[in-house]
């Protein structure tokens, strides 16, 4: 209100000095320039932001204020504005750069007016000097680049950190890896040792009680070979050829006592040691089973007879030779062992669907039911065998052989009835 008052009871002076003092008091520059644009007043303001006086600058061109490449451009603006009515300053504010006197140039805000006068058109502009402003936008993009490296730096380091941490993980992880693998190496040696040791103790064992078995056994051959030579020699006249034969096959059965245990220790001590491995050749099985059978003969006690039944046995088998008589030979003897003189033992062979079946049958003094279960067990003997002959290792080293050769065995026993032994073994 006070201020209508004031305007409406001063007078055109006053005005004027009110006015020019507050364009020579104001902290913004102004600068007002003609349509040519050379320059007609210029705040103290305007002068002290170029560095001039104002007496320097007034008639100039404003494009001494300019540097390039607005200087250049500058009188177009005017001429394009007054020809086209387009803007592009004028009536608008923007920013543009300043040339002080001193050469140096200024980010400024420019705000350009059209001042229509009664007789022509004059042009005001209006100048914030910005350096503050930028130079702080400057030093604040400046610290944030600045930060920006330092994260880079530091997300490089903690990356650095970071690989160098999975590097030595995984060196840990493969040194862990090591040292189980060393540890199971170990731990294998030692079941190794261990059992190396455990059968090295079974083998000695074994060999101990042999000895001590065989220090008994051999004894009582070894008595009836001597008692029956000296007899032998005793009945030296011809009527006693009869007497003479008699300890001719005690003798004969003595030796042949000896031999067997002596062969079944070899068999299993080579067994025991790992030693024994199948060497398959070709052969006919026909011609085989008859010598074997031919062998057999020999063994057989006074009145015995061997039953030979093949069928489908003239072929030729891709099998170890060795190993199939061993395992034959001990369940002949024994069914010849334990059969009664005069028994009859029957010897069954077929090959069937790539399978050897062979079959020994007596009927002799049979295995008690209670006993048959320990029968492959080494060095058990059933209770009904103590006069007879015997290791308890036969039946043993027969499973072990058919282990070898990939077969199995079957039996079926009656006391006082017989006993049948059955193998099968697989063959090409
Ligand atoms: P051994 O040297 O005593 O004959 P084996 O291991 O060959 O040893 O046989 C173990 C035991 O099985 C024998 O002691 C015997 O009691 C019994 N046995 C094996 N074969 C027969 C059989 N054909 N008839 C009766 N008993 C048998």
């Amino acid at each position: 209100m006070k201020l209508n008052q004031n305007k409406k009871g001063s007078t055109q002076s006053d005005d004027n000095i009110h006015l020019q003092a507050i364009f020579e008091s104001a902290i913004d520059g102004i600068i007002t320039i003609d349509q040519n644009g050379r320059i007609e007043t210029v705040n103290p303001a305007a002068a002290i932001t170029f560095g001039y006086q104002p007496s320097e600058i007034i008639g100039q061109n404003i494009r001494i204020l300019m540097p390039s490449p607005y200087r250049q451009e500058h009188n177009g603006y005017i001429h394009n504005y007054l020809e086209t009515g387009v803007k592009k300053i004028i009536g608008i504010g923007r920013e543009v750069k300043g040339l002080r006197k001193d050469g140096s140039v200024f980010p400024m805000r420019l705000a350009v007016s059209e001042v229509k006068l009664h007789d022509r058109i004059i042009f005001t502009g209006f100048i914030h000097d910005v350096s503050d402003i930028r130079e702080a936008q400057e030093q604040i993009q400046q610290l944030n680049k600045d930060l920006e490296r330092r994260v880079e730096e530091r997300t490089e380091k903690l990356a650095d950190v970071v690989n160098r941490l999975i590097a030595s993980n995984k060196a840990l992880e493969f040194e862990v890896r090591e040292r189980k693998n060393i540890e199971n190496a170990l731990r294998l040696q030692e079941k190794e040792l261990q059992q190396a040791l455990e059968k090295e103790k079974e083998l000695s064992e074994l060999k101990t009680r042999f000895v001590s078995m065989a220090s008994h056994e051999f004894r009582t051959p070894l008595a009836t070979i001597l008692s029956s030579i000296e007899l032998i020699e005793a009945y030296s006249k011809d009527v006693q050829v009869e007497k003479r034969k008699k300890h001719i096959i005690r003798v004969k059965e003595a030796v042949s006592n000896l031999n067997n245990i002596l062969n079944d220790f070899l068999s299993l001590s080579r067994l025991e040691e790992g030693r024994v491995e199948a060497e398959p050749e070709f052969f006919r099985l026909q011609s085989f089973l008859d010598s074997f059978v031919d062998e057999i003969k020999l063994l057989l006690r006074p009145g015995q007879l061997i039953d030979p039944q093949f069928s489908h046995i003239d072929v030729e088998l891709w099998l170890d030779k060795r190993i199939l008589k061993n395992i034959l030979i001990n369940l002949l003897s024994n069914a010849i062992k334990y059969s009664p003189e005069g028994g009859v033992i029957s010897l069954k062979a077929t090959i069937s669907q790539n399978l050897l079946s062979v079959e020994v049958a007596d009927n002799g003094i049979g295995i008690p039911v209670e006993d048959q279960q320990h029968l492959f067990t080494r060095f058990f003997r059933a209770h009904n065998v103590e006069n007879i002959k015997g290791t308890g290792l036969g039946l043993n080293i027969v499973r072990r052989y058919l282990d070898i050769l990939g077969g199995t065995i079957s039996y079926k026993s009656q006391l006082g009835e017989g006993s049948v032994f059955k193998i099968s073994v697989p063959v090409k």
